[in-house]
C-alpha cells in the first residue's frame, strides 16, 4: 500500500488554551527534527487541530515510521491513503480497493467513521460513514459490522481530498520536547543516566548533558561512548550539548588530600557544582542523573543527602524507585543497553575505595573539603574553562 500523508494524533491533556498552539509548534519543530535524515521529502504542518506529514515523491516508509515514533508528545502515528474527489461513487469503489489492499484476511469487525472538513462537499459525515460502510459491507462476505467495539476503524476525512487510514501505530507519548524548558543530564557511560535523560526528556524537556573523563585514567573510547549514548538519546530528545570536563586533577587532588572512603561522595558533589556552573549558564531548569535508592553505596538516602547538599538547582532522578531490571528494560527499549555495557573504565571506579562510607555524615564530607581549599578553586576554575562542548545530533 502506497501512503501520502502521516495524520499525528497527540494527547489533549495540558494543552488547553493558548498552551495549544506552543504544543503544536513544538510538536511540528520535533517531527521536522526527526524526519530531517529520513529519505524522502516531507511537508510538516498542523491543520485544524491535527497534525500532517505529507510525503512528496518516493520515500522510506519504514524509516519514517521508525522515526516518528520517538517523537515524544505524539500518542498515535495513522498512515493515510489520500483520495482525489471524483464523486462519491468513486469514493465507495476506492474505499473498498483500500480495504482489499490493506486486509488479505477480512474475517473482522468494522466501523466507518467520517469527518467532513470541507462543508460543501454534498454528504454529511453520518451519510458518508454508512454508505460506505454499505459498500465495504457488500463487497466483502465475511466482514461484519460492530459500532461499539470494532476490530478496525476506518476513517474518512473529507478534506480537498479524501484521507483515508484504519491503522494507528503507537507513538512515544509524553510532551513535546521544548514546552518544557531544559535540564543538564550527568551523563556517565552506565546503564542508567541515558535512561533517566531519555524519561525526563519525555516530559518535554530539552537535554543538555556534562560527562567527567578522567585522561589518561579513562580512555577516548570511554568517551566515545558517552557521545555515543548522547546520540541515541537525542534522537528522541533532539540535540544535546554535551560539555565534555577533564575532572582527573581534582579527582588526584582530592585522592591526596581527603579520607578514601569518602572519595566518591565529594567527587560526586563536585560533579554537580560543575554540571550546576554550565546548567546555569545556559538557562537550565535543573539537574538530572540516573540514581537510584541503595542501588550502591554512593546512593544511599544519606549518601543522595550528601551529594544533593551542594546543588541549588532541583536534581530530578527520574530512576529513583526503579530496580536495575526495569531501567535495562527501558535502556533496551530505547537502545542505549548495547552500547552502556561496552566495558570502558569510568572515571569513578578507578579513584574508588574498597570500602567506601555508606552513610557519610554531611558535616564530616564538609570538614572533608576544607582539606580541599588551598586549590581546589583553582581546579575548578581550570576544569570549566577547559570544557570541550560536542554538539550531538
Ligand atoms: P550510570 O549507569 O548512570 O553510570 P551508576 O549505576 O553507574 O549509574 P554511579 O556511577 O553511582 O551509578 O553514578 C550515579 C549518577 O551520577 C549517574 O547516573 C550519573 O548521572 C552521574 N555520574 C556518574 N559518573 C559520571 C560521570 N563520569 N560523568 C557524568 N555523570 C556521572
Ligand atoms: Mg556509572
Amino acid at each position: 500500500m502506497r501512503f501520502h500523508t502521516f495524520l499525528l494524533k497527540y494527547g489533549e491533556i495540558g494543552i488547553k488554551g493558548k498552551n495549544r498552539h506552543l504544543f503544536e509548534d513544538a510538536l511540528v519543530r520535533q517531527v521536522r527534527y526527526a524526519l530531517k535524515d529520513v529519505d524522502g521529502e516531507f511537508q510538516v504542518y498542523k491543520s485544524q487541530a491535527r497534525i500532517y506529514v505529507d510525503c512528496e515523491g518516493e520515500y522510506d516508509y519504514d524509516d519514517t515510521v521508525e522515526h516518528l515514533k520517538k517523537v515524544f508528545g505524539l500518542v498515535g502515528i495513522c498512515p493515510v491513503v489520500r483520495m482525489e474527489d471524483q464523486g462519491f461513487e468513486q469514493l465507495k469503489k476506492d474505499v473498498v480497493a483500500y480495504m482489499d489492499e490493506m486486509y488479505e484476511d477480512k474475517n473482522f469487525t468494522f466501523k466507518v467513521e467520517s469527518r467532513r472538513a470541507k462543508k460543501s462537499y454534498p454528504k454529511n459525515s453520518m451519510e458518508i460513514s454508512r454508505d460506505l460502510g454499505e459498500a465495504i459491507l457488500y463487497a466483502f462476505p465475511e466482514i461484519r459490522v460492530d459500532v461499539h467495539h470494532p476490530d478496525v476503524m476506518v476513517n474518512i476525512e473529507v478534506r480537498n481530498e479524501i484521507y483515508v487510514y484504519s491503522q494507528i501505530i503507537p507513538g512515544a507519548g509524553g510532551m513535546p520536547v521544548g514546552t518544557n524548558g531544559r535540564a543538564m543530564l550527568l551523563l556517565s557511560g552506565g546503564i542508567d543516566s541515558p535512561v533517566a535523560g531519555y524519561m525526563i526528556s519525555k516530559r518535554g524537556v530539552g537535554i543538555e548533558a556534562t560527562y567527567f573523563h578522567a585522561p589518561p585514567y579513562t580512555s577516548e573510547r570511554a568517551k566515545q561512548k558517552v557521545v555515543d549514548l548522547a546520540k541515541k538519546v537525542a534522537k528522541y530528545s533532539g540535540p544535546i550539548k554535551l560539555h565534555v570536563v577533564n575532572f582527573t586533577d581534582i579527582q588526584l587532588y582530592i585522592y591526596d588530600q581527603c579520607p578514601h572512603d569518602e572519595l566518591t561522595i565529594i567527587m560526586r558533589r563536585y560533579m554537580m557544582r560543575i554540571a550546576e556552573h554550565f546548567a546555569r549558564e545556559d538557562g537550565c531548569l535543573g539537574l538530572i542523573t540516573g540514581e537510584s535508592i541503595g542501588q550502591v553505596a554512593s546512593q544511599t538516602m544519606q549518601s543522595l543527602a550528601a551529594t544533593n547538599d551542594v546543588c541549588t538547582m532541583p536534581v530530578y532522578r527520574p530512576l529513583i524507585g526503579f530496580d536495575k531490571q526495569e531501567i535495562v528494560e527501558v535502556s533496551e527499549k530505547i537502545d542505549t543497553y548495547e552500547t552502556s555495557i561496552q566495558p570502558f573504565e569510568d572515571c569513578c571506579t578507578i579513584f574508588v575505595a574498597k570500602h567506601p562510607v555508606t552513610k557519610p555524615n554531611i558535616d564530616v564530607i564538609r570538614r572533608s573539603e576544607e582539606k580541599l581549599a588551598e586549590k581546589i578553586d583553582d581546579l575548578m576554575k581550570e576544569a570549566i574553562d577547559t570544557v570541550e562542548i560536542i554538539e550531538v545530533k
